[in-house]
């Protein structure tokens, strides 16, 4: 499968071209379509696959221009590393689009992240633990949130932030798509989409 055949826009193509990618992953080429589609899906799959752009691709395929405040994408990982090396893949992919990415980690000065979230986002990319304490300082709102990502989802269990994850997600609106992915599947993990996910296709690489 090449890249033309999942029909992305010019934007993307530009990005895409320009990073050298010559096609999708296996990852890729399964979770463009079912992401589309709007069903939620869990993604078992190694770093490394692609699965940062596995979910971003069909994302920001979807992410409409909006100068709108509030975030309407959220994607949850476990570490600050993390979130550093996603939004720089979100800057990459989005560089044609104007797509708007604020990353929230912990260990660093929150009054600078709430002047980032005001500023107005489009994606927003955390760490369970500092996100959660904005949520509850309310500097964060919420009610935009249509695609939720839950990355490495073993590693974020077995970190302790259990409790976080299950609170931020019981805040976000209930019309929404879920996309996780995990590197293995666990009770722990299983227990998760049990309570969060509906229906969820799963793709395996
Ligand atoms: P990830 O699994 O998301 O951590 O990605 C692993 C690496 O693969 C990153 O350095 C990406 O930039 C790279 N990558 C992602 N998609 C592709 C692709 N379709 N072709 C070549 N490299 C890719």
């Amino acid at each position: 499968e090449s890249f033309d055949e999942l029909n992305i826009s010019k934007q993307l193509q530009y990005a895409v071209a320009d990073l050298g990618f010559e096609k999708p992953t296996p990852i890729q080429a399964q979770s463009f379509s079912v992401i589309m589609s709007g069903t939620d899906m869990v993604g078992i799959a190694q770093t490394g696959t692609g699965k940062t752009f596995a979910y971003m691709l069909p994302i920001l395929q979807d992410l409409k221009f909006s100068k709108q405040v509030h975030p309407r994408v959220m994607v949850l990982v476990p570490t600050r590393e993390l979130v550093l090396q996603v939004v720089e893949e979100i800057e990459k992919f989005g560089k044609y689009s104007s797509i708007r990415v604020v990353g929230i980690y912990g260990g660093t000065n929150i009054n600078n992240q709430k002047e980032a979230v005001a500023q107005g986002t489009d994606i927003l990319v955390a760490t369970p633990g500092r996100l959660y304490d904005l949520i509850i300082s309310r500097a964060i709102q919420l009610k935009s949130i249509k695609k939720v990502v839950i990355d490495e989802v073993d590693v974020m269990l077995d970190l302790g932030f259990r409790f976080q994850l299950t609170n931020i997600l019981e805040l976000l609106p209930t019309k929404r798509q879920n996309i996780m992915f995990s590197a293995t599947m666990t009770d722990d993990v299983n227990v998760f989409i049990h309570d969060f996910f509906i229906a969820p296709a799963t793709v395996s690489v």
